[in-house]
């Protein structure tokens, strides 16, 4: 006998071996059955494959060796559990074969139910179903021909590829036989005919007849589950919930048990609290005699859980109690699948519940009044995504609108757009630029693109827990679902209600909160919560639950959180709003932005000059107008610290353009008019003409080349503060120099702006600082030398990531990375988020290498990366001072900086 030499790795766990803590390895469900198996719930026995199993599926095309002894060792011990053995002719035990990934991917990946039914089974089945009552029987045998034609249905579509219309064509012929357009119409015998007629289509695609041999149908199963972790739609969404690629599935193996067994049968969905508004109760639908899948499919119409109190007043309280001790459990709003199967109760599925961002932040307010969370475990509840939506506007309505139809407010925003009824006309639209509204009678996972491209999703069926609802919310997209007064007819592309029919094209509005459906498009008003940050709400006497949470949670981000956040702005009416977010200061003053409209043909006079008389003129004309812009600032600023970047533009931006230019002169020729004038800035715009104008003369560069241009806008600054500062209040100036590569650079222009600022603020007690800008890699690389002439470095990240991908930062996004994405060269773009390991590496030297030279520098990021979430946490942990990002993104900045201080253990609120 041979013996084991070595430790065979465990590739599958009983569901009392788990814990929900084991989420990477069994998976969310397979880890939460596991914590309910453990909590003594009633959960059907069962076990799970694990994701590393899945993942070596998937390396080699083959089932790692020992994963079927594994297996068969745990389905003896279900057998056991159960007194039944798989497929058992006399009395089948049947299982469940269910995808389940560390994060939710809603109907993304496989399900095959029914495993073991065969032949013979379905005879045992039948009569098992039946038990002693007699009456029962022809339900029974109607039942059990009913769960072998599903199975063969969804092994053959999902195990074999088998078309799945060809099995919904097969059912539509027999009800069509029986003159019948309802499922439930069919008896057993129909049944029995359409299970021959399936078993010929399964034969015709896959060239063999349906399995019969229980686990030969149970390996096949598991497979299916492994593979369509790559499926297209679950790679989409993952790209989309940017979940990581390489995670895997685990596979669940759960004894059936059945909700389609007569009335005292059932399915439903819950949750513990609102997961759009977060209030308090129980909340959920219920479908008497249904199969799981039939209430997440959203096929028939659902009845409020409360109603199961009058159907079957036993399970209900059995029901509240558990959900009751799960919350108390898991500390969170969770969500369960359950099914009675003849008035006794199974848990099939707990998880901590997706939520809408208002109720994630109502919720996250409530547990802290509970006791059950600290307001540190709050900040993990909530994300700035989430913030950002709660930031979008909503309708305003008065007595001109008058809704047509009114169906679940899934996901909340207001969306308006023209109608499409597929996801490809979706996807066409969304790419020429137009606004759409997808309207289905129902979605399904295929509809997955055109949920993305489009403003809002309108289904007429399906409730809170439909596939559009689920999928909507995860992506924070707005959704109403259910609005059954509206008649879909795709083929047509129309729906029609209340007497009126829109066709594709016509404008809709739809209100994601309250449900609500409108004919046109509806203007929209601000939300609550911008409302409050501009200070109009006021959070102690408002009786708004979202208003008070949102601010005892900000309160607490900022309480915690060690990095500053400032705003970029270059107007007085930027400064003041981001002021009124949460700003605290400018980490960005754009000057080129002041010389647009009227006063760029100040800055072509200036460039294009042909002598210093010329140039002098341009620049006298420029020097006030710049000084009230920093007057402005500076007051609105008041006592906060303003960094004003010396300008900046690509030179182009500012020159009239080269083509039309040289084709106006050649007209002006032709026709023999003077054109000595325009033929001297023809000649001057050829000289100065860039082939690259991001790697050519701007920043640093032209201020060196253009004499008096930077010494012009030091002057203004520093008058600007003097000024602002006799007046009473208090400007901070900080001098920013762009685009700076070498320390030469800086120190050139630092000489020549020390003297005129010595010379303006006198003894005005201003005082001025100077730094630079680090978005040239050399800049980054030679931090330690830049630092010696820098009192503070500010992070360019959009240009340190152009140039340190070599990436054109107007042209790649919209040309190809698409590509990239779809290859998984990264998973977001890196002008949107910071690539950490390169462009990130960069800040790393820069930031360690500049404070080595200079302890008390100061280091900020003024990039767009400054105010998206995930980067956030990257500048927390490189240690900078600040972020400066666009006003409306000053309070995402604070919530994620708040949330980067109490995240040290590195788990992910997803
Ligand atoms: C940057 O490059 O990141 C930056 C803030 O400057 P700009 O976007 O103006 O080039
Ligand atoms: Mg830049």
């Amino acid at each position: 006998m041979a013996t084991q030499e070595t430790v065979e790795h465990k590739y599958v766990y009983a569901f009392a071996e788990g814990n929900k803590d084991l989420k990477e390895l069994l998976g969310g469900k397979g880890a939460n059955l596991a914590e309910m198996t453990n909590l003594g719930l009633p959960v059907p026995p069962g076990f799970t494959i694990t994701t590393e199993a899945c993942k070596a599926y998937l390396a080699t095309g083959e089932e790692p060796d020992g994963l079927a002894g594994q297996i068969a060792a745990h389905l003896a011990s279900l057998e056991q559990a159960m007194g039944k053995r798989l497929g058992d002719p006399e009395d089948p035990l049947l299982v469940s074969v269910r995808s389940g990934a560390k994060f939710s991917m809603p109907g993304m990946m496989e399900t095959v139910l029914n495993v073991g039914l065969n032949d013979r089974s379905v005879q045992g089945l039948a009569r098992q179903a039946g038990g002693a009552d007699q009456q029962a029987t022809g339900g029974a045998d109607r039942f059990a021909w009913d769960s072998y034609r599903r199975l063969i249905q969804m092994f053959g579509k999902t195990v074999c590829e088998v078309p799945g219309e060809e099995f919904e064509h097969a059912l539509d012929d027999a009800k069509r036989a029986k003159g019948t357009g309802n499922d439930l119409d069919l008896d057993a015998d129909d049944l029995r005919g359409l299970v021959d007629a399936y078993k010929k289509i399964f034969f015709k695609h896959t060239g063999r007849e349906f399995p019969q041999e229980p686990r030969e149908q149970l390996d096949l199963a598991i497979r299916a589950v492994f593979e369509s972790w790559n499926a297209e739609r679950a790679v989409l969404y993952r790209r989309q919930e940017r979940i990581p690629a390489d995670l895997g599935t685990a596979v669940n193996v759960v004894a059936m048990v059945f909700g389609n067994l007569g009335p005292d049968s059932g399915t439903g969905v819950a949750f513990t609290r609102d997961p759009a508004s977060g209030a308090q109760g129980i909340y959920g639908d219920y479908l008497a005699n249904a199969q799981g899948e039939d209430v997440v499919a959203g096929i028939r119409n659902t009845v409020p859980l409360q109603e199961l109190e009058r159907l079957d007043k036993k399970s209900y309280d059995e029901l509240l109690g558990i959900m009751a001790r799960l919350e108390g459990h898991y500390k969170d709003l969770c969500d369960i699948e359950f099914t009675i199967e003849r008035g006794k109760l199974w848990m099939l599925q707990t998880r901590v519940g997706k939520r809408t961002a208002a109720a994630a932040f109502v919720i996250a307010g409530q547990l802290v009044d509970e006791g059950l969370i600290d307001l540190d475990e709050a900040l993990h509840r909530v994300n700035g995504a989430q913030l950002a939506q709660l930031m979008f506007p909503r309708f305003r309505l008065d007595h001109e609108f008058q809704p047509v139809a009114k169906g679940i407010g899934a996901s909340p925003g207001a969306a308006s757009g023209k109608v499409v009824f597929t996801s490809a006309r979706a996807v066409e639209l969304a790419a020429e630029g137009e606004s759409v509204i997808l309207v289905r009678r129902e979605t399904n996972p295929d509809d997955l693109n055109g949920m993305i491209a489009a403003q809002g999703i309108l289904t007429s069926r399906g409730g809170k827990t439909s596939h559009a609802a689920v999928v909507a919310r995860g992506m924070g997209k707005t959704c109403v679902s259910g609005a059954d007064e509206i008649d879909v007819n795709v083929p047509q592309r129309r729906f029609v209600v209340g007497g009126q029919t829109v066709v594709e094209g016509d404008i809709v509005s739809i209100d994601g909160t309250t449900g609500k459906v409108y004919l046109g498009e509806v203007p929209v008003m601000p939300s609550e919560v911008v409302q409050y940050f501009e200070g109009s709400l006021d959070p102690e006497h408002v009786d708004n639950a979202l208003v008070r949470a949102v601010h005892r949670i900000m309160s607490h981000a900022d309480a915690r959180r060690r990095l500053a956040v400032r705003t970029n702005a270059d107007t007085g009416a930027d400064a003041a709003r981001a002021r009124r977010f949460g700003a605290e200061g400018i980490g960005l003053c754009r000057t080129e932005h002041m010389f647009l409209g009227d006063r760029r043909e100040l800055v072509e006079r200036l460039i294009l000059a042909r002598d210093n008389a010329e140039r002098e003129a341009a620049l006298a004309a420029l020097l006030p107008l710049q000084r009230a812009d920093f007057e402005e600032i500076f007051r609105e600023m008041d006592g906060m610290p303003v960094t004003v970047r010396l300008i900046d533009p690509p030179l182009h931006e500012f020159l009239p353009p080269l083509e039309q230019l040289a084709v106006n002169v050649a007209v002006a020729q032709e026709r023999g008019e003077d054109v000595a004038q325009e033929e001297a800035l023809l000649a001057a715009v050829r000289r100065m003409h860039e082939e690259n104008p991001m790697l050519g003369l701007r920043g640093v560069r032209l201020g060196l080349v253009i004499p008096g241009l930077f010494a012009m806008q030091v002057r203004a600054i520093a008058e600007a503060a003097v000024t602002v500062t006799r007046s009473g209040a208090v400007a901070r100036p900080e001098i920013m120099v762009p685009l700076v590569g070498a320390v030469q650079e800086l120190e050139t222009v630092r000489a020549e702006a020390e003297k005129i600022i010595a010379e303006v603020v006198g003894d005005s007690g201003v005082e001025v600082l100077i730094g630079t800008m680090i978005e040239v890699p050399r800049a980054a690389l030679t931090a330690g030398q830049i630092a010696e002439a820098a009192q503070f470095f500010s992070f360019g990240t959009n240009d340190l990531t152009q140039m340190g991908w070599g990436f054109s930062r107007d042209d790649v996004e919209g040309a190809f990375f698409w590509r990239y994405l779809e290859l998984g060269i990264f998973g977001i773009s890196p002008f949107e988020s910071i690539d950490r390991d390169g462009v990130g590496r960069l800040v790393r030297i820069a930031a360690e290498e500049g404070r080595a030279a200079r302890p008390e520098l100061k280091l900020g990021v003024c990039g767009e990366h400054g105010g998206d979430p995930e980067s956030v946490h990257f500048f927390h942990e490189v240690g900078l001072d600040y972020v400066s990002c666009s006003p409306f993104r000053v309070p995402v900045a604070r919530l994620e900086a708040g949330r980067a201080a109490v995240q040290t253990d590195g788990s992910d609120s997803r």
